[in-house]
Order: C-alpha cells, then structure tokens, then sequence
C-alpha cells in the first residue's frame, strides 16, 4: 500500500466528528430512553439536556464533553501497510486537533505531572494495529474514552464471596450488575457496558474495550450472550439508577459482552463503562479515497 499525503488532514477530521457528533445509535438509543421515563422528572429533563448538548455540539463543531478522554484508534488494515505513517499521522492530527480545541489537552505525565498540552505522551494517543485479509483497504475507528467514565470500569476474580459470585453465568451477571450499582453518579450514565468474560487481566480489558466500537442495535453471534446481554440491560435498568443518578428507568443503553479463554486457575470478569458520551467514530480508506462512517 502506497502512503498518503493527505492522511494527517484525514485523520483529524475523523478527530473533529468523534468529539462533536455523537453517533446515531447512541443519540437515538438517548431519545428513546427520555421517552420512556416519566415526563418532567429529573431523569427525563436530565436526558433533554444531555440531547440539546449533543445537538449544539454537532451544529457549532465543539466538542461534546469538555473532557475529550484518551483518544484510541484501532486500525485494521492490509498485509502492505504503512505503519510507521499513520501512527506519525494521528499523533500530527491530535496535535493539529488540540489546537482548534476538537480536544482537550489530556496527556499528563504520570512521574512529573506536567501535561504535555498537545496530547501527545508515552503511548498517547493509544494505537493499536490489526492486520486483516482485505486489500487496499483500511479501517479506522478512533475512540475518546472520557476519564470518568474510565475510573468506574472493574475487573472481577471469580469467584468473589462477598458477593456470592460463583465461576459460572450467575456469577458473571452477580459482578456486572455490582459494577453498575458502583458506577452510579459517576461515570456520567446512562451507560454502555462493554465485557469481556475470561482471557487474562490485560487481554480482558482489551478485547472488553473493542466491545464499544459494536453498534448498539447488533445483535452478538453467539445465542447465550446476546441473551445474557439482553438480560443485564434490562436487569440494570430496572435499579433506578437512572441518568447521572438522578433515579429514572435509563441506566445502561446497551451490553456488549465477549468471551476468551482462561487458564484453569483464573477466571476475570472485565467490564468498561462508557458513558453517555460514547464518542466513536469510522474512517474508512479505500482505492486512494477517504469516507466517514
Ligand atoms: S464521564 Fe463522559 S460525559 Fe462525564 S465528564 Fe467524563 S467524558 Fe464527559
């Protein structure tokens, strides 16, 4: 695959619509939820609010939230690829985007401290590469994963005694449900929850992030966790959580669940919260050309 000149101009304008336009699935997953609960009631006015923010940001192009989180981009992408190029482009483009305040400068030294002002750091922003069998074809799917929502996610051992969580489903369900009850008024619900059951401490939380990036409406391959994804949506939405905390019915939009093996001796339940600023968002470059999904 040839380079391409122009890929740090694309890549910040895949910057530019993560942070100002949220994606349809999760605005209209928002505006069914404040239908559903009980009009003029915190939760209900809390939802319109979050829906006339999102749609400020998207007609004046500013960000969402003022915390513009850790961008993540996750790229896929042919055996001939350039990958010294795009890493070099995103970090050109998170610069650029700083600078036209698409986002916050986010990128702190954890020994000295001092932010860097740019977003640019040690492993920031966060890339990672997947080589698939496409060719002359890459995809791009940038994530701003706000820090407050990113404080809530939990990491189980099964099993776990104080809550009776045994290593089975039940057990799973017992430690997400916690993980919820935990996250309330914080994190900025309603939530997405993104899972991963097994794997080790690290792989659990990778492959649990990926989670996000599926739609909402999808429905997951393998019939015992699209059901088990179904029933903790539905289970958390009935503990009155509610939006910010404020109490309501809207408390999780959607479960995204996946599973890995484990080895004998360990069995990790790992949950991200997203919260409602779910800020995702595709570039896909194919043929020489550039598209937005
Ligand atoms: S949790 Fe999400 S909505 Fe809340 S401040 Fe952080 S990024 Fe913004």
């Amino acid at each position: 695959m040839k380079t391409i000149p122009e890929l740090s101009d694309w890549a910040l304008e895949l910057i530019r619509l993560a942070s100002t336009r949220l994606p349809a699935d999760i605005r209209e997953s928002l505006a069914k939820g404040r239908a559903s609960e009980v009009e003029n009631s915190p939760a209900a006015a809390t939802l319109g609010t979050i829906l006339e923010n999102i749609d400020l940001a998207e007609k004046l192009s500013t960000p969402i939230c003022q915390d513009t989180g850790t961008p993540v981009f996750y790229v896929q992408h042919p055996w001939d690829f350039p990958a010294a190029q795009f890493k070099a482009a995103f970090t050109e483009a998170v610069k650029v985007a700083t600078t036209k305040n698409y986002l916050r400068p986010n990128a702190v030294d954890s020994i000295t401290g001092k932010n860097s002002g740019d977003n640019t750091g040690d492993h920031f922003p966060a890339v990672y590469f997947e080589q698939w069998d496409r060719e002359d074809e890459v995809r791009v799917d940038l994530m701003l994963k706000g820090g407050g929502s990113e404080n809530t996610g939990a990491q189980y051992a099964l099993p776990h005694a104080g809550l009776g969580a045994g290593r089975d489903l039940d057990g799973v369900r017992k430690v997400i449900l916690d993980a919820v009850v935990n996250a309330q008024g914080k994190g900025c619900g309603p939530a997405v929850l993104a899972v991963c059951i097994g794997g080790d401490r690290s792989s659990g939380y990778a492959l649990a992030k990926k989670q996000i990036l599926r739609p909402l409406g999808d429905k997951n391959p393998d019939p015992v966790l699209a059901a088990l994804e179904d029933e903790i949506t539905e289970k958390a939405n009935s503990l009155g959580i509610g939006p910010m905390g404020f109490g309501g019915m809207t408390t999780v939009l959607g479960t995204k669940i996946t599973s890995a093996h484990r080895v004998p001796a360990s069995f990790f339940v790992s949950i991200i919260y997203m919260c409602w600023a779910a800020r995702k968002q595709a570039m896909i470059i194919r043929g020489g050309e550039v598209s937005y999904d």
